[in-house]
């Protein structure tokens, strides 16, 4: 008889109804249970160590190339219970760049689906030369028990999953998550959003990131939701899915969706395209985002613009978006709450349960204590960086321990040390939140938590002052004529830095300057002079026709600056 780990999360798809659905293929309708999932992993298990040519899978890396699916779903946690480390990379990487991260984590082999045969060949002939590692690609090999599948002898955690972070700022790091930290993470989500066995999730997102894996997958699978895979994202598409069940035909197949957790553009991107579709389809996405039907709508991996949270309210009669942080190397760290009125705009809430969380004034390296937030010499919010340890944090970053000691800092009261996010962040106390929680909600209450950005690329020093970049975005995508904006620091001898802003224009914006010409700088300037202090206010501006996002939607702010005053600076 096949057996599989005895860790929590084989532990929990073993008492899920082996009836009820945990995968679905939204577009052809294919529908997996739990009972064939827990039989799957286990026949892949089995496969997979018989596939290590004698040597234990224990500890090795195995790469992954499979698109969103179940098969995608069986692989990984297969990898999970050979207490190996899983590394899902994408396909939409360029062979170079899977053949770096393959040989950076020093990968034991690199399977692949059918759908990625050629490009899994591609990657493994890429460098081949220089490589002091020789692959063995495996197609991918899902194999079939019907033999009751049970739970081995306690296991320590032993194993677990190897992300590499977004590159946003540097060349992506991999981050060693072990399987005792990847379930910590979905323990302190579990309560915190409440996800049930009676939820069904639209899954949109890439499979190599947290959001898309941990929040997205992982967690759901513990408590026995359904995950109904559609992707790549399309906006149309997933509002006919959204929309399906409640058209006047609708085919009783396509449950509703009741939670969606997704970054910021793509609900940009499902607002702007709203209006596009029929009237019938309108009217029924409407009622599919109801705070009746969609139980919750999540935000994250960047900032959320508050117009685009507020048209989501207004779209959705009421369907506040909660906005989360987190990150690559601790899952997720700062959350909303559960309740509508705990999801303050430009706030990213309270530290999460298990998550401990800190502010480290940036100036004076002082914990900055409740309370003592707001600085009355300069009438400022103190800024602080965000500081995090717990059992979700991770342990390592993949063979660079100078990278990883210089991002813990030594504890002063011997509970373990701080890991370092460098992200900003100011706290205040925000009335009427964090009031009569349940038991499980007791975690959202203090002083809220604001982000404002990267120390490294969105503290902008000008003139002794620090300034957010991220406030003035929030302010600047507030104005009809700014339909996307990345405010960055230039160097300057006079003021350290100046703040300029790339703008992308809206319909509005290409008309709005003076006798009908196109918004300005001196436009931008009187605009923003009634909500930024003067000091915040962009110095220059730059007109662009879109602005480059990686896959999670974030922007790299260091080459965004090179590319367009790469020739001044
Ligand atoms: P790299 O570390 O390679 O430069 P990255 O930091 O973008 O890339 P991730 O780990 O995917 O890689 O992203 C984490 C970062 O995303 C956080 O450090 C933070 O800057 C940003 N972030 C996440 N959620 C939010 C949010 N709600 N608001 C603002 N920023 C956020
Ligand atoms: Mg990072």
């Amino acid at each position: 008889a096949s057996t599989l780990p005895c860790l929590p999360i084989f532990e929990a798809l073993k008492k899920h109804h082996a009836q009820s659905t945990a995968v679905i293929h939204s577009l052809s309708g294919r529908t997996f249970t739990y009972g064939e999932l827990v039989n799957d992993v286990a026949a892949a298990k089995d496969k997979l160590q018989r596939n290590c040519g004698g040597k234990s899978a224990e500890g090795e890396r195995i790469a992954f190339l499979v698109e969103n699916g179940y098969d995608y779903v069986v692989t990984l946690l297969s990898i999970l219970a050979a207490h190996a480390i899983a590394v899902p990379l994408s396909p939409t990487f360029p062979a170079q760049e899977l053949r770096y991260i393959l040989d950076q984590s020093e990968s034991l082999m690199l399977l692949s689906s059918e759908k990625f045969q050629k490009q899994a060949d591609d990657v493994l002939n890429e460098g081949m030369e220089t490589s002091p590692i020789n692959y063995k690609q495996e197609k991918i090999m899902l194999g079939k028990t019907d033999d009751y599948v049970t739970l081995e002898d306690p296991t320590s955690e032993k194993g677990g999953m190897m992300l590499y972070t977004s590159g946003t700022t540097n060349r992506p790091k991999g981050v060693l998550l072990p399987q005792e930290v990847l379930t910590a993470q979905s323990m302190s989500l579990l309560k915190a959003w409440d996800y049930s066995s009676k939820d069904v999730l639209l899954h949109v997102l890439p499979l190599h990131h947290i959001h898309g894996t941990v929040n997205a997958l992982l967690t759901p699978l513990f408590v026995g939701s359904a995950i109904e895979f559609l992707f790549p994202f399309n906006a149309t598409a997933v509002w006919e899915r959204l929309g399906a069940p409640f058209l006047p035909n609708a085919n009783a197949a396509k449950k509703p969706i009741t939670f969606l957790t997704v970054v910021p553009t793509i609900y940009t991107r499902l607002l702007s395209s709203h209006s596009t579709l029929s009237p019938e389809l309108q009217q029924a996405t409407k009622t599919a985002i109801h705070p009746s039907n969609m139980r919750l709508n999540i935000s994250g991996s960047a900032a959320l613009p508050t117009p685009v949270k507020s048209a989501w309210t207004d779209l959705s009669s009421g369907n506040v978006l909660l906005e989360r942080y987190g990150m690559t190397e601790v899952g997720m760290a700062l959350s909303c709450g559960l309740t509508f009125s705990d999801r303050v705009d430009g706030s990213v809430g309270w530290p999460l349960p298990s998550v401990q969380a800190r502010l480290v004034d940036t100036e004076t390296h002082e914990i900055i204590q409740e309370g003592d937030e707001f600085d009355t010499a300069t009438n400022r919010d103190r800024l602080g960086e965000i500081q995090l340890r717990g059992p979700t944090i991770f342990k390592e970053y993949w063979r660079n321990p100078e990278a990883t000691a210089k991002e813990f800092v030594d504890d002063a009261d011997g509970q373990g040390k701080w890991f370092k996010t460098g992200d900003v962040a100011i706290r205040r106390a925000v009335p009427n939140t964090g009031a009569s929680k349940a038991e499980s909600q007791t975690w959202a209450s203090g002083p809220m938590y604001f982000i404002q950005g990267r120390l490294s690329a969105d503290i902008i020093k000008t003139g002794g002052e620090k300034v957010s970049a991220l406030e003035i975005e929030r302010e600047m995508l507030s104005l009809p004529t700014v339909s996307e904006v990345a405010v960055v620091g230039l160097p300057s001898e006079a003021w350290g830095q100046t703040v300029a802003a790339v703008v992308v224009l809206s319909e509005v914006g290409r008309t709005a300057g003076r006798g009908g010409k196109q918004w300005s700088a001196l436009d931008m300037r009187r605009a923003l002079k009634e909500k930024l202090a003067v000091y915040k206010l962009p110095h220059e501006m730059r007109v662009v026709e879109g602005i480059p996002r990686n896959a999670m939607g974030k922007i790299n702010k260091k080459a965004l600056v090179k590319e367009l005053w790469g020739e001044k600076l």
